[in-house]
């Protein structure tokens, strides 16, 4: 793609003067392509992942050309996550500092909706919401939407997977006619693109697509690591490689500094590289690289391009590239000159689709690798330790430090080798030979510890077969999981989908990890794992599905508050079955059942198989 600058775009001076202090220096592939169609007031349909900058892809045009005069929301992002949420609030407010009165409200569920309603009343220009909270506020009236100039709707299809899409259609329909649209997925499953058909109008399309390309010679992994413990990943990896000259690629101009720094003060011997040193700096820099005095390079894309140092032969994409193209010209830095070179890729659970589609455009799979143990490291640091000591031993270390050592064992009454441990001991304190360190924890999409692996990143078609194969224990539950009671059922309108949503979005478990859910008349149930922590079950207490109260809880034998007829019933084979599975068995067959003259539990409120009394904070 054609070299270009922010200042090429048309974007507003203020939103420039961010992104000059955001440290960016030029846009990347989607910024490119995308940035002009929004500022011609067009819509957009953007096919990009995360990472690949689609955030400031719609943020900097919109900021630029919106008016942010009024009191009321003037753009509105829904995003399938609070997490998300956040992270696209942050990235907004920095793009906005330069501009007068723009404030913008991360709004998601699982936040005191109390908090929010406050924030809301404070003169809001632009509102980041998960659907299901937001149409919360909808309905409450707390947030008026009649105003609202654009509208985002970010990882589309991630918000149908975590089953918000209708969610997302009756926001949208709130919104005026003549309000811009955006929506950026990174794939567009059936659904989304009904969602397109539906409420983006005329659009224009910008995606980005990995160009095939082929990399030879080059060894290529990739580690998952979270973003907050990035730097400490990268110190582990430069330790346990054995390497020449490292190329380390970061996104920013100021993250060259800061990761050169801190290298420099774990012991490396590193320099930044970016556009932001003059000429002769960054030349020398180069050279020092070339001659073996400078081991390190911190470099953006611009300022690494064109580097030819058969020197390098190991290549750390820090921060995962915009697209493929990048990623091949990045890597392309080592095995110069026929030599074999190496490529380490850094990638947070979020950015999982572009490892995948840098792995098909370059037809090879990139393998991956675990995260440098501390034994690791201690063996890499006794071997070179060894080495070093073993080299100066051939240099011989003169007659003074012999004396010296014959003097102090002498006065210290301590065989020899007493001495060498106490002198090795000395030697190693700035860097430890046999240090402890702390494991990292797994790196887990969006922190959720209970996750399972094997559901990371995958479709909703994938995640519903995971679904089907889970086992089911002898109490009609699946393996692993605990049967929770939702005070809503049918009579108020809700959906499993609903369920899905609700759950999803207060407490970010994926789609994939929720599991059957049952509705009734006036309640329903649904099956969540074992090792939800804690803290999220409080959360779905709190949650409301579709404006009523969830009353979510964990089931026990006794009734819930306000259900009188309570009848354990023998089996639920009559049960309106909303799981995707046939018959269950319930542990309830082998126990009395007590049926009331009167009006059977199951008429007045549906069937129900309750558990046995466990409480929250078992755990
Ligand atoms: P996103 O794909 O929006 O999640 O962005 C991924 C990361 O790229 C974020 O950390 C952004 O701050 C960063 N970023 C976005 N655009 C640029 C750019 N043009 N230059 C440097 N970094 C960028």
């Amino acid at each position: 793609m054609e070299e270009m600058n922010f200042s090429d775009l048309g974007l507003s001076p203020q939103v420039l003067e961010a992104v000059q202090k955001a440290g960016y220096e030029v846009p990347s592939p989607i910024q490119q392509k995308a940035i002009p169609v929004l500022l011609k007031g067009k819509n957009l349909l953007g096919t990009a992942q995360t990472g690949t900058g689609k955030t400031a892809a719609f943020s900097l045009p919109l900021l630029s050309k919106l008016d942010f005069s009024h009191s009321t929301p003037a753009m509105l992002v829904l995003t399938p996550t609070r997490e998300l949420s956040i992270q696209v609030a942050e990235a907004i407010q920095s793009f906005a500092v330069a501009i007068p009165k723009v404030r913008t409200l991360a709004v998601y569920g699982g936040q005191d909706i109390g908090v929010q309603l406050k924030a809301l009343k404070r003169n809001i220009s632009v509102v980041i919401a998960t659907p299901g909270r937001l149409l919360d506020h909808i309905r409450r009236g707390s947030v008026s939407l009649a105003r609202v100039q654009a509208v985002v709707l970010d990882e589309a299809d991630e918000m149908l997977d975590m089953g918000f899409m209708e969610d997302v259609e009756s926001i949208l329909k709130e919104i005026p006619k003549t309000a811009q649209r955006a929506l950026f997925s990174a794939t567009m499953p059936e659904a989304v693109r009904q969602i397109v058909e539906r409420y983006l109008g005329e659009y224009e399309e910008v995606r980005i697509e990995g160009k095939t390309a082929t990399v030879e010679n080059i060894n290529q992994r990739y580690i998952m690591v979270r973003p907050q413990h990035k730097l400490e990943a990268l110190t582990r990896v430069l330790e346990s490689e054995t390497a020449d000259g490292i190329l380390i690629f970061v996104r920013t101009k100021q993250e060259t500094a800061e990761v050169a720094e801190k290298l420099e003060a774990r012991g490396f011997n590193a320099a930044p590289l970016s556009g932001d040193l003059a000429q002769t700096l960054r030349e020398r820099t180069i050279n020092r690289l070339k001659l073996g005095k400078l081991d390190i390079v911190v470099a953006t894309d611009v300022a690494a391009r064109g580097i030819d140092v058969d020197r390098i032969s190991l290549v750390v994409n820090y921060d995962v590239p915009y697209d493929t193209e990048s990623y091949v010209h990045r890597i392309g830095r080592t095995g110069r000159a026929g030599r074999t070179g190496n490529a380490i890729l850094f990638v947070t659970p979020r950015e999982r689709r572009l490892l995948k589609m840098i792995e098909k455009a370059t037809r090879q799979p990139i393998a991956s690798m675990d995260m440098p143990t501390g034994l690791q490291i201690s063996e890499k640091r006794v071997e070179s330790f060894k080495k070093k000591v073993l080299e100066n031993l051939s240099n011989g270390s003169g007659e003074k430090f012999k004396e010296l050592v014959q003097d102090l064992a002498e006065e210290a009454g301590v065989p020899l080798i007493e001495l060498a441990a106490t002198l090795t001991s000395l030697a190693q304190e700035s860097q430890p030979l046999f240090p402890e360190m702390q494991e990292l924890p797994p790196a887990e999409e969006r922190g959720k510890q209970f996750k399972a692996e094997k559901t990371f990143g995958l479709g909703a078609e994938e995640n519903k077969r995971l679904r089907k194969e889970r086992k089911e224990g002898l109490d009609g539950i699946e393996e692993g999981f605990l049967r929770y009671y939702l005070g809503v059922g049918r009579k108020h309108h809700v959906s499993p989908r609903d369920i899905v949503g609700a759950i999803a979005g207060e407490s970010g478990i994926s789609s994939a990890e929720i599991g059957r859910i049952k509705l009734f008349d006036k309640f329903s149930t649904v099956e969540l794992p074992e090792t939800v922590p804690e803290a999220l079950l409080q959360i779905l207490e709190q949650m409301s599905i579709r404006g009523n109260p969830s009353k979510f809880r964990l089931m026990t034998e006794e009734a819930p508050k306000g259900i009188k007829d309570f009848v354990v019933r023998r089996s639920f084979s009559q049960d309106s079955l909303v799981s995707r599975r046939g018959k269950s068995k319930t542990r309830r067959e082998e126990r009395p059942v007590s049926r009331k003259k009167e009006k059977p539990f199951r008429e007045s409120h549906g069937d129900t198989p309750f558990r046995k009394t466990r409480r929250f904070g078992r755990r």
